[in-house]
C-alpha cells in the first residue's frame, strides 16, 4: 500500500512518520503526476486558506476532486478536513468538496485556541483517544451518509463518509495510531457506504 501525504504546507512529517511506524509506505505530494498509482491521500493540518491557494496554484484541487468522487480514501485532519468539507462558514476559496459536512474553522474561541481532550471514539475500540486541539473547526452539519465518530461535548470532531476520513484535532501529533490504522483498514475493508 502506498499512501500520498499532501505536502504543501503543515503537519506533514508528522503523518509520513505515523504511517511509517505502521509499515506503510507514505510519500509527500506537491505534483499532479505523483498522485498516481496511491491508495490513498492524507491532507494535514495547518492553514486552510494557505493549503487551498496551492492545491489551486499547484494544479491538484481538480485531480483531487476527480479522485473523491470515484471513492478514493482520503484521511484530513484539523485544516485538512476543512479542505475536505462541502460548505466552510468563513474561507473565501473554494474546499475540495469531497465530504458532505458544514464546518465552522477556529470553532473553540480565540481564547481556549489550543486545547487537549480525551475523547470517546467507539469505532477505535475501548480507551479513550487524546485529541489535540489547535485553533480547531468542528463539523456543524453532517449530510444523510455520514457517520459521526466522535463528539466532544455537542461538536462532532470526527466523522466518515464512505472512505473519507475526517477529524478536528491531530492524531498525528500523538504516539496513538489508532485512527491512521482505521484509515488503512478503510482503505482496504467493505466500508464504501
Ligand atoms: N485554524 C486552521 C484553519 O482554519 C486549522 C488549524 C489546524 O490545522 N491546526 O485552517
Amino acid at each position: 500500500m502506498k499512501i500520498g501525504v499532501l505536502a504543501l504546507q503543515g503537519a506533514v512529517a508528522e503523518h509520513i512518520r505515523a504511517l511509517s511506524t505502521l509499515n506503510t509506505e507514505a510519500i509527500p505530494i506537491r505534483l499532479p503526476s505523483e498522485l498516481n498509482g496511491l491508495d490513498a491521500l492524507v491532507i494535514p493540518g495547518g492553514e486552510s486558506t494557505t493549503i487551498a491557494k496551492l492545491l489551486s496554484d499547484y494544479r491538484l484541487m481538480q485531480p483531487i476532486r476527480k479522485l473523491a468522487s470515484r471513492g478514493f480514501p482520503i484521511f484530513g485532519t484539523c485544516a485538512g478536513m476543512i479542505l475536505l468539507a462541502r460548505k466552510v462558514a468563513d474561507l473565501d476559496l473554494k474546499p475540495i468538496g469531497a465530504m458532505g459536512i458544514e464546518v465552522t474553522r477556529n470553532a473553540f474561541g480565540r481564547q481556549v485556541a489550543s486545547f487537549e481532550a480525551d475523547l470517546n471514539i467507539p469505532a477505535l475500540g475501548d480507551g479513550t483517544f487524546h485529541g489535540i486541539f489547535i485553533r480547531a473547526p468542528v463539523i456543524q452539519k453532517a449530510n444523510p451518509g455520514v457517520e459521526v465518530l466522535c463528539q466532544l461535548n455537542d461538536n462532532v470532531v470526527a466523522a466518515r463518509q464512505g472512505r473519507i476520513l475526517a477529524c478536528a484535532f491531530h492524531p498525528e501529533l500523538t504516539d496513538d495510531l489508532r485512527l491512521h490504522r482505521y484509515f488503512l483498514d478503510l482503505i482496504t475493508g467493505d466500508y464504501s457506504v
